[in-house]
């Protein structure tokens, strides 16, 4: 489909409606347009505050119908939409990012291939579907880590293999689906950068956060990244190259592992990032906005950050003490300069879910990041 402006008041269509469809709901709304959102959760957070919520499945073809129809764009909030969906919605309604975009980076070995064939650094790695590809696989991987090539998130669907025999075993528990064996690397520390990148191919990168994990989720985010300028600027440099050896055009996260001082890509997310969510209140222009505005053909805006600021997600957890159910304690968080709480409303809070974030901001990093360490001790998580 052809580069085209979109008027507000339009209509756009959201395939997901998770709390980044919610955020992307909202920053469509702040510049008039109206959204219908896709998902079969009857109770969603997009769902909750779009113009129309579409209850139904992502293949639906009654509803597929009824999205195309009524849009005058569709964009997706999470890399698992099936590819066909995108491809069908977009013989009728431009869709952005594209099927072929989505379907690179929802699937892991698609990705470390289109990485390789691009010359983008990345980590050793090799395809199984069968126990005869463990066999085959080179032994210098190993340490390493299996995981399914489609469908994981928040460390899920992946196993940490010391040798060929635990590999066998982590195979069958992921129920024998094809995968990628990656090489265990040593990591310095992990960053990612956000860009968005509009129908003009102009692109606008927000500055790179550092990102610590538990349990395999996104624990805290840190800008301006700590660690040296020269690999924070790099990182952009690969984030930007590859949007464009995608043909990318909407909001695009990169994640990236420093491994002995080597910048190597670890993944990509067809949509905003939760490492983005600083740019909520810490950027002029916001990730969400930015995929508003390149889905509707308009000027990416200002992507420099006015404060450093350190994003802490809440989960679930925090929610109970031993199996006691529990309110945090949002009055003595709220109290601390600088915090902006951000809650999805959903309603079961449940090991390991995100019910929502906050974000420190200010002009001085190492205050915001003592404050964000003092608020995290007040909820009662531990130290980052
Ligand atoms: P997810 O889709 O669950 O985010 P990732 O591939 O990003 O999956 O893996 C989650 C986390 O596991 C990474 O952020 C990193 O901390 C660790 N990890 C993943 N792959 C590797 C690897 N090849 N070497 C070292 N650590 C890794
Ligand atoms: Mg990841």
């Amino acid at each position: 489909m052809k580069k085209s402006f979109i008027p507000a008041p339009a209509v756009l269509g959201m395939l997901g409606g998770g709390q980044l469809g919610r955020y992307f709901v909202m920053a469509a709304h702040e510049l008039g347009y109206q959204v219908w959102v896709l998902d079969p959760d009857e109770d969603s957070p997009a769902g909750r505050i779009a113009d129309r919520h579409l209850c139904a499945d992502y293949d639906d073809a009654v509803a597929l119908a009824e999205l195309a129809a009524g849009c005058a764009a569709v964009t997706t909030e999470f890399e698992n939409v099936p590819a066909e969906t995108l491809a069908i919605l977009a013989e009728q309604v431009p869709v952005y990012p594209s099927a072929a975009a989505v379907s690179v980076c929802q699937d892991r070995i698609a990705e470390k291939t289109f990485l390789k064939m691009n010359g983008l650094p990345h980590g050793p790695f090799f395809e199984i579907n069968t126990l005869a590809d463990i066999q085959a696989a080179p032994a210098h991987l190993f340490p390493a880590i299996l995981k399914a090539a489609r469908l994981g998130y928040d460390g899920k669907g992946q196993a940490v293999v010391d040798d060929r025999a635990a590999a066998e075993v982590s195979w069958h528990e992921l129920g024998s689906v094809r995968c990628i064996l990656e090489a265990k690397l040593p990591l310095d520390y992990e960053i990612s950068v956000v860009l968005a990148r509009g129908q003009d191919g102009k692109v606008k990168a927000f500055p790179s956060a550092e990102n610590r994990h538990r349990n395999g989720i996104l624990d805290v985010s840190v800008v301006p990244a700590w660690g040296s300028a020269c690999v924070t600027d790099n990182a952009c440099d690969v984030a930007e190259k590859l949007a464009g050896c995608l043909d990318y055009v909407g909001t695009l996260g990169v994640e990236f592992f420093v491994s002995r001082g080597e910048l190597v890509v670890n993944e990509m997310a067809p949509r905003p990032h939760n490492s983005g969510h600083y740019t909520i209140d810490a950027c002029a222009t916001n990730q969400f906005q930015q995929q508003v505005r390149a889905l509707c053909g308009l000027p990416l805006g200002d992507s420099h950050a006015h404060s450093a600021a350190v994003m802490v997600n809440l989960l679930g957890d925090l929610w109970f003490d031993g199996c006691k159910q529990r309110e945090p304690d949002w009055c003595a968080l709220l109290a601390i300069p600088g915090v902006c709480l951000h809650l999805y409303g959903k309603q079961a809070p449940r090991a390991g879910r995100k019910m929502g974030h906050f974000t420190v901001v200010g002009g001085d990093a190492q205050q915001v990041y003592e404050r964000a360490m003092q608020a995290r001790k007040i909820l009662g998580l531990p130290d980052a």
